[in-house]
């Protein structure tokens, strides 16, 4: 028993020991493992506020960096409330007020002083907070005074910053940018502008330039007057839309305004928008570069050459009548008279006389030519002062019969007029019988003997005109030369002025006066029957009569 006793006893005890041993290695391995944990722990937070540090140390060096940049920046920068009370500003509006910051922080940005030069601009200031604050972008240039009173120019900026959750405008950022040089130069270059557009609206020559889409970008006053197109329709059209009615196809299709890389000149015939009259214009188109060889749109050029190219054709004109007109009879002058200075014809006089009236003449032909060449030339340059006056049409026929009456008992040829007694046209009488002896001349020259001219005048009242007629039985005029043989040297035949003694300038000073009295002339003629010559002029005494009689039927 005691022996079990024992064994149980040293059973336990070993136990106990066995107990013991394995707590305390377990306490020593709890013990190792805290010492492990704490080390651990004491490590990470050592790493933790080491990193705070760093990051600490990385914001302050950021801020700073950020105060730097913000504090250097050479614009206005500044940060309002949405009230407007300014919470941070940079250096330079500092600076150039000459205030210091702890002035100016918390104050309205209306009171910083640069705003105080004026109410308009304390306004400004005023409009900007209040734009921004309701969430608009706000822009405008403005002019603050240095402290030395030079004036500069700023565009001046306060914009919304909205919170990301409720999108309320939690900040406004203000900045200002000195633009002094910018503007000057802007202004300068719309000076230049300005400069360049007077030259181009006073030039006499029409100017307009294109894009290199062919598009219209000027279009000057010589322009608009000469094409009748005015510069609001002409801005912005295409170019060749705009040309189209004015240039013949045949060019525009070589033309490519604004496109086009060529230089190109020519000469289109266009009736004045205006006045209607047809009028000669030099157009000339160059592209336009920018500096290089790059394309970058086009100019064409109109000049009015109406008057240069008439100029042109009188001089060509006046060549060929000393050429034929003149040289021709003083041939003859000379070979006549020659032959009678030379003595040849001394033992015939009969011939000798036959010369010197062929001289005779023919100086009455260079005469008759002279004075037609004149008389045409003072109508066409607008020199005659018609004298205006009421004359009986009864006088003004015979006046022209008795000046032709000569050369119609030499034709043989009966002149008979039928003109109401009473008939009055308000005319030049000096220049209307010009005109009746023209026409009556030539109506002796061209009918064969024996026959009559009627001239005839009579009052249309519908038209308000007075129409004359000078009737012939001659040899006609082909239809093709019914409109021709008004113009100036025309004749239907070639040997008419050599045979018949005429100029070819007569209808030419007919029409002429006609017109300038405001009426027209024109003729209708058959072959071998004869021709009658009609004109017409304005009747001021029956355009009265008509409207009174209009009134009257109205009334009845
Ligand atoms: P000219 O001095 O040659 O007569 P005009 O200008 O008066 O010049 O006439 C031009 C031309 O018209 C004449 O040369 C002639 O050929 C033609 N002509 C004019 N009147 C008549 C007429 N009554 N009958 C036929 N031809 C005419």
């Amino acid at each position: 028993m005691a022996a079990t006793e024992q064994q149980l006893l040293e059973q336990r005890t070993a136990a106990t020991a066995r107990l013991t041993g394995m707590t305390n290695h377990t306490l020593a391995i709890a013990y190792s493992l805290s010492l492990v944990s704490l080390g651990t722990i004491y490590a990470l937070l050592r790493r933790e506020a080491g990193k705070r540090q760093q990051a600490e140390a990385n914001l302050r060096r950021s801020e700073h960096k950020f105060q730097s940049v913000f504090d250097e920046l050479y614009e206005f920068a500044g940060l309002l409330t949405p009230a407007g009370r300014l919470i941070e500003v940079n250096q330079a509006p500092l600076a150039f007020a000459q205030v210091t910051r702890e002035e100016v922080l918390g104050k309205p940005f209306w009171e910083f002083p640069l705003w105080q030069q004026s109410s308009e601009l304390t306004e400004i200031a005023k409009t900007a907070v209040s734009q921004a604050a309701a969430g608009r972008f706000f822009y405008t240039e403005v002019t603050f005074n240095s402290p030395t009173g030079q004036p500069h120019t700023f565009d001046v900026s306060v914009k919304p910053v909205h919170s990301a959750q409720s999108k309320q405008v939690i900040w406004l950022i203000a900045e200002g940018r000195d633009i002094t040089t910018q503007v000057q130069l802007r202004d300068a270059l719309r000076q230049e502008r300005n400069r360049s557009l007077q030259l181009i609206n006073s030039s006499v020559d029409g100017i307009a330039a294109f894009d290199e889409q062919g598009t219209c970008t000027v279009w000057n006053p010589a322009m608009e007057a000469l094409t009748g197109i005015p510069r609001d329709r002409a801005i912005g059209q295409c170019g060749m839309d705009l040309f189209r009615s004015l240039v013949p196809d045949s060019t525009l299709q070589h033309l490519h305004l604004g496109m086009a890389d060529t230089i190109t000149a020519f000469d289109f015939s266009h009736s004045h928008p205006q006045t209607g009259q047809l009028r000669m214009i030099e157009a000339r188109y160059s592209p336009l570069h920018n500096g290089s060889t790059t394309l970058t749109g086009g100019l064409i050029m109109l000049r009015d050459v109406t008057r240069q190219r008439e100029l042109e054709r009188l001089k060509r004109e006046f060549i060929s009548i000393i050429s034929h007109e003149i040289r021709t009879p003083l041939s003859s002058i000379r070979g006549a008279l020659g032959l009678v200075a030379e003595g040849i014809l001394d033992d015939d006089p009969q011939t000798a006389r036959e010369m010197v009236s062929i001289a005779n003449n023919n100086i009455e032909r260079l005469v008759r030519l002279v004075n037609d060449i004149l008389a045409l030339n003072r109508l066409e340059s607008g020199q005659v002062d018609l004298k205006y006056q009421w004359c009986p049409v009864i006088s003004l026929v015979q006046q022209a019969f008795s000046s032709v009456e000569a050369l119609a008992t030499t034709h043989q040829i009966r002149l008979e007029a039928t003109v109401p007694d009473d008939l009055r046209v308000w005319a030049d009488p000096d220049w209307l019988v010009q005109v009746l002896v023209n026409l009556v001349n030539n109506a002796i020259k061209f009918s064969p003997p024996q026959t009559a001219i009627a001239v005839t005048a009579e009052a249309i009242a519908s038209e308000s005109i007075i129409q004359f007629s000078v009737a012939d039985q001659g040899r006609g005029i082909p239809a093709d030369k019914l409109q021709t043989i008004f113009g100036r040297f025309q004749q239907v035949d070639a040997s008419d002025s050599r045979q018949k003694g005429g100029t070819g300038l007569g209808l030419a000073i007919c029409r002429q006066i006609v017109q300038q009295h405001g009426g027209r002339i024109w003729v209708e003629s058959e072959l071998n029957k004869g021709s009658t010559f009609y004109f017409t002029l304005p009747h001021p005494e029956q355009r009265q009569e008509a409207e009174r009689n209009q009134t009257t039927q109205k009334l009845l």
